[in-house]
C-alpha cells in the first residue's frame, strides 16, 4: 500500500526525497470517474495502458469503474487478479496466438478487437469457437484536427474490409461490434461525429445488427494553454451520432478513456540538484515521467515546495534539465518559479497521471517508482 500524507508539503517534510515521488490524489480520481460514469450513456472502460499502477487501478475501482480496456496478458492478469468482478476486454487488434488462447481459457476473455480477417481466424481457432464471443471490428478514422496522436495510421480497417469482417464474423457465429479510436488528447468533439458517420456507412453496407459500439478513448485533459471543450460536448456529439445509427435497443455502447480519467490525479515531486543561473537540474526528465512534454508538447503546471517558510519573491522562467547524461533530456517549455529557487528545493509538477510512469525508462539508472497518496488541493482546479 502507498504511504498516505495529508499534503505534498507533509510528504516532503517527512521523506525529504532525493528521488522523484508520484503524489496520487484519489479524491480527484473519484470525482473524474464519477463524472464519466454519470455523463456517458454506456459502459466506461478504463484504458489500462495509460497508467497501470496498482494504486491508480484501485482508486478507479473504488470510484466505481468495473470495465477495463486491456491490450496484453500482463494487463489482463493484473486486472482480473486484483478485482474479482472486473470485466476485461481485449482491445489490441494484433495478438499472439498463445496470448489469445490464455486470455480466453485462463481469464475468460470473450471480447476481442480485430482489424484484419486473419486475426478472426486466429481468435476462432485459439478460443475454440464462436460461442459466446463478441468480435469488434476496428475501423480507421480520418485524422482529427487538434488530436495529439493519431493511432489510425497504425490500426483500423477501411470501410470495405470492415464490412467483409463483420459479415464473416457474424456468419461464423460471433456477436459483432464496431470500434474506433480517434487518437489521444482529442480537442474536437466533432472527431467523434465524423467517426460515427463512418460507422453508419459500414453498417449500411454490412447490414448486420451490432451487439456493441465502442467509441474508444481520446477525451482530453487540461494542460497549460489547452483550450478544452467540456466532457458534456463530447457526450452530446456521441449521443447525437449514435442516435442517427438506429442501433438495436440492447446494443452496448462503450468508451475507453485513459488520459481523461487519470491525468489530473497525479503530480510528481522532483528535487533541484543543482542551479546554474536559469538552468535547474532536477531528478526526473524526458526518459522518466515527462516524455509527453516533448512528444505531445504538453505544458504542465508546477510550483515550488520548500520545508518551512514559503518563497515570497517574484517568479521568472527556468529551464528544467532531466537527470540523464543525454543532452536531449531537457524539458522544452520553461517553467515559472520563484526567482530564489535553490539546490535542495522541490518542484511539484502536476497533471502527470497519464502516460508518465507508464512510459518511464530505466535509462542511465534513473527510474521513478515511489507513489504516495495525498489529500491537499492540486495546483490548478480540475473542472
Ligand atoms: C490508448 C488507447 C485508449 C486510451 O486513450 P486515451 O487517449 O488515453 O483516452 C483507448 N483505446 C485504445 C484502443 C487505445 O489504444
Amino acid at each position: 500500500m502507498a504511504k498516505d500524507f495529508e499534503s505534498v508539503k507533509a510528504m516532503v517534510a517527512a521523506l525529504q526525497p532525493s528521488y522523484p515521488v508520484y503524489c496520487l490524489r484519489p479524491e480527484i480520481i473519484t470525482e473524474t470517474a464519477k463524472r464519466f460514469l454519470d455523463l456517458f450513456p454506456g459502459r466506461v472502460l478504463y484504458a489500462v495502458k495509460c497508467n497501470p499502477h496498482p494504486e491508480v487501478l484501485k482508486a478507479l475501482y473504488n470510484a466505481g469503474i468495473r470495465h477495463f480496456d486491456t491490450a496484453s496478458l500482463p494487463e489482463i492478469a493484473q486486472v482480473r487478479e486484483s478485482f474479482g468482478d472486473a470485466a476485461c476486454y481485449f482491445m489490441h487488434p494484433v495478438k499472439g496466438r498463445a496470448v489469445i488462447n490464455t486470455s480466453a481459457r485462463v481469464y475468460e476473455i470473450d471480447t476481442f478487437v480485430i482489424d484484419h480477417m486473419d486475426e478472426l481466424d486466429k481468435i476462432l481457432k485459439e478460443t475454440g469457437g464462436a460461442e459466446g464471443l463478441t468480435i469488434y471490428v476496428r475501423i480507421k478514422t480520418p485524422p482529427a484536427e487538434g488530436t495529439l496522436y493519431h493511432l489510425a495510421a497504425k490500426f483500423g480497417a477501411g470501410v470495405t474490409e470492415a464490412v467483409a469482417m463483420l459479415k464473416e464474423a457474424q456468419s461464423r457465429g460471433c456477436q459483432v461490434g464496431v470500434a474506433f479510436h480517434v487518437g489521444s488528447q482529442c480537442l474536437t468533439p466533432g472527431a467523434y461525429t465524423t467517426a460515427l458517420q463512418l460507422v453508419g456507412e459500414v453498417l449500411d453496407q454490412a447490414k448486420v445488427q451490432i451487439a456493441g459500439l465502442d467509441v474508444g478513448g481520446g477525451f482530453p485533459a487540461a494542460y497549460l494553454g489547452t483550450n478544452m471543450p467540456p466532457l458534456e460536448d463530447y457526450v452530446a456529439a456521441i449521443e447525437e451520432g449514435v442516435k442517427r445509427l438506429g442501433l438495436r435497443r440492447d446494443c452496448v455502447l462503450m468508451c475507453e478513456p485513459g488520459r481523461a480519467l487519470v491525468a489530473h490525479a497525479i503530480s510528481v515531486v522532483t528535487q533541484v540538484q543543482l542551479r546554474k543561473g536559469d538552468q535547474l537540474y532536477i531528478n526526473d526528465g524526458i526518459y522518466g515521467s515527462l516524455s509527453e512534454t516533448v512528444d505531445a508538447g504538453l505544458r504542465l503546471p508546477a510550483r515550488l515546495v520548500r520545508i518551512g517558510e514559503d518563497s515570497r519573491v517574484p517568479t521568472c522562467d527556468f529551464t528544467l534539465n532531466g537527470p540523464t547524461c543525454d543532452s536531449l533530456d531537457v524539458l522544452p517549455s520553461p517553467f515559472s518559479l520563484p526567482e530564489d529557487v535553490r539546490e535542495g528545493d522541490w518542484i511539484e509538477i502536476d497533471r502527470v497521471g497519464a502516460y508518465s510512469n507508464a512510459l518511464a525508462t530505466r535509462f542511465n539508472g534513473f527510474h521513478p517508482e515511489t507513489m504516495v497518496t495525498v489529500h491537499d488541493r492540486a495546483i490548478m482546479p480540475s473542472l
